[in-house]
C-alpha cells in the first residue's frame, strides 16, 4: 500500500483536505501542531494529519527499508492488544537501540506524529493501542540478555526480552526473578517495566517495580537518559526509576533495563486446604500471616473454578458441597 493511502484524502499530505472550508481546516492543523510542539509527548489525542512519503522515507533512512511497514496486513497485526480493541496504525517502525529509538522521536515530535510504544502487546490497559494513528514503535528488535552477573546478583537486558524466557536463563544459574505476571509466556520486561507487571507471587515478593535497579529511556524529545543504577543502595536525587514504572509508555522508551535478581529458592512446597464457607478461608489466610508465614503466593479458588465445563469435580471427590479452598506456594 503506498503511503498515505490509509486516509481519504489520499496522498495530499498533512492539513489538507478537500472541501471549500479548506483554509480554514488548514488553520486548525498547524494549531495543533503547534500544541503538539509545546507539549511533546508520544501520543496525542489531538493528531490528525496522515503521513505522507517523506514521513515514511524519513523512518526508513533511520531503521532501514525492512525495518518500517505501512502494508495493510502488517499494521493490522499491530492495531490491537490484550484489550481486543483495535486502531489502525499508519506505520509500524522496529528499531534496533537506543539511537534509533532517538532518532524516530525527535522526528515524530518534528513532524507532530504520535508515537506508541509496544512490546508484546498482551497489554490489558491499551497503552500500546495507537487510538490516533501514527507511529507504532515496536521494541522485538531489541530482544538480548545483555549480561546476567551471578557476582552482583544483577542482569543487565533490553525491553524485549520474554519475561518467562529471562526467568528459565537466570534459574540455570540459580539465580531468580520473582515477578510472574500469567503472560510471562509472551510479554516482554519492557512491557511489565511500563505496566509495573505482577502475578500471585507479588504477596511475597512485590511487582516488577521492586526489581528494576536502573534503565536506560529515551524521552519523547528524543533525549537519552539512565535512571538509577547497578547497585542496591542507590540513595541520590529523584527516584525517576520507580517514576517510570507502571508509566504505560507515557514518559519514554525503555531501552535497556538494570534488573536485582535473588538467590533461587532451595525448596518450594505448594498446599491445598479445603473450607466450608468462603469466611473460612479468608480467616485461614490472615491466620498464616499473622503467624508471620509469608507464601509466595496464596489463591483464592471458589468451587465453580474447581468444576470442570462439564460439571464434574477435578481430583475433590468426597469434598463437601460448598467448599472454598485456599492453596499456599511457599519457597
Ligand atoms: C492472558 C494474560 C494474562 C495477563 N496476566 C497479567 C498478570 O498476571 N499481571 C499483570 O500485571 N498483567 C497481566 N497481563 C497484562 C500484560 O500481559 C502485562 O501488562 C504485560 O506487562 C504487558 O507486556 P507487553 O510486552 O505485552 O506490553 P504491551 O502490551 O506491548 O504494552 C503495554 C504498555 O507498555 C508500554 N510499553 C511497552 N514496551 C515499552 C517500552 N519498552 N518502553 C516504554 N513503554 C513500553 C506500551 O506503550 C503500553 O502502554 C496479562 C495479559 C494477558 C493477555
Amino acid at each position: 500500500m503506498p503511503p498515505g493511502a490509509l486516509h481519504s484524502d489520499g496522498e495530499s499530505g498533512k492539513g489538507t483536505c478537500i472541501f471549500q472550508g479548506q483554509y480554514i481546516i488548514v488553520l486548525l492543523c498547524c494549531f495543533e501542531k503547534c500544541w503538539f510542539h509545546e507539549y511533546p509527548g508520544m501520543c496525542c489525542s489531538y493528531y490528525s494529519a496522515a503521513m505522507t512519503k517523506d514521513d515514511y522515507k524519513t523512518l526508513e533512512n533511520i531503521v532501514g527499508k525492512s525495518h518500517v511497514t505501512w502494508e495493510t496486513a502488517d499494521l493490522l497485526c499491530y492495531s490491537y492488544d490484550g484489550t481486543r480493541q483495535s486502531f489502525m496504525p499508519e506505520a509500524v517502525v522496529f528499531p534496533a537501540n537506543a539511537q534509533e529509538v532517538s532518532e524516530i522521536l525527535q522526528f515524530a515530535n518534528t513532524a507532530g506524529i504520535p508515537v506508541f510504544p509496544r512490546g508484546a502487546g498482551s497489554g490489558l490497559t491499551g497503552g500500546s493501542l495507537p487510538t490516533s494513528g501514527g507511529i507504532v514503535l515496536s521494541t522485538e528488535r531489541m530482544n538480548q540478555i545483555l549480561r546476567i552477573d551471578t557476582e552482583n546478583l544483577v542482569a543487565v537486558v533490553e525491553p524485549a526480552v520474554v519475561t518467562g524466557v529471562f526467568q528459565k536463563s537466570v534459574e540455570k544459574l540459580g539465580l531468580f526473578y520473582p515477578p510472574d505476571p500469567a503472560s510471562l509466556a509472551f510479554s516482554s520486561l519492557g512491557g511489565n517495566v511500563a505496566e509495573n507487571a505482577g502475578g500471585p507471587r507479588c504477596v511475597k515478593y512485590g511487582t516488577t517495580k521492586d526489581y528494576i535497579l536502573g534503565l536506560e529511556v529515551v524521552t519523547p524529545t528524543g533525549d537519552i537518559i539512565t535512571t538509577g543504577g547497578q547497585t542496591m543502595k542507590g540513595v541520590v536525587g529523584y527516584d525517576l526509576t520507580k517514576l517510570i514504572c507502571g508509566s504505560e509508555g507515557t514518559l519514554g522508551i525503555v531501552t535497556k533495563i538494570i534488573i536485582r535478581l535473588l538467590p533461587l529458592p532451595e525448596a518450594r512446597k505448594t498446599m491445598l486446604a479445603m473450607f466450608h464457607s468462603i469466611q473460612g478461608a479468608a480467616k485461614a489466610v490472615s491466620t498464616i500471616i499473622s503467624n508471620k508465614i509469608i507464601p509466595s503466593c496464596l489463591e483464592f479458588i471458589d468451587k465453580y473454578t474447581l468444576e470442570d465445563p462439564g460439571g464434574r469435580r477435578r481430583n475433590m471427590e468426597g469434598a463437601p458441597d460448598d467448599f472454598s479452598c485456599a492453596a499456599q506456594d511457599q519457597p
